[in-house]
This record gives C-alpha cells, structure tokens and sequence, in this order.
C-alpha cells in the first residue's frame, strides 16, 4: 500500500537484502514496499517473477563464494606441502 508521504516524496528504500556483489533487495522504511535492482541496474517493484529470479541468483552466487573459499584453502594447503622450486 502506497502512503500519502511516498506518493509525494517517493519511496525511501533501504537495503533489506543482498543477493550478489550488484543484486539488493530494498524495502521502503514508510510504505513497506519492495523493490530489486533490475537488469539494467536501475530499480524495479519486487514482484513474486523478481523474487523467484533473486533466490535462484542468490543460491548460485553463495554457492560460487563457498567453492572459491575451497578452492583458496584447498591451494593455501598445496604451497605448504610444495617445497620443490619450479623452473618454468
Ligand atoms: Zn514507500
């Protein structure tokens, strides 16, 4: 539901959520409305399409953040056991 105040001063979106590095999503501190950073970076209205896209990003981009943070200590354990100097 829009307020009188939002309808005169817009809406006054705070980040609710952070999906990726670039995708938030935000809640308006007066109307409780939502809205998503939308493809061409500008913001659109939450709908339930937005919402559906944003947990399928957001699951995509945690699981991209755990297998880099493996694949960090997975390499941070290879340097300790390779002593050999390579020549290359
Ligand atoms: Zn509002």
């Amino acid at each position: 539901m829009k307020s009188l105040y939002c309808s005169i001063f817009g809406h006054q979106y705070e980040v609710s959520k952070n999906i990726t590095y670039h995708v938030k999503e935000y809640k308006c501190s007066h109307c409780k409305s939502q809205a998503t950073t939308s493809g061409n970076g500008g913001l659109t209205l939450l709908t339930p399409k937005y919402k559906e896209i944003n947990s399928v990003l957001e699951r995509i981009h945690n699981k991209r953040i755990s297998r880099i943070k493996r694949q960090a200590s997975e390499k941070s354990t290879e340097n300790l056991l390779d002593f050999t100097p390579h020549f290359s």
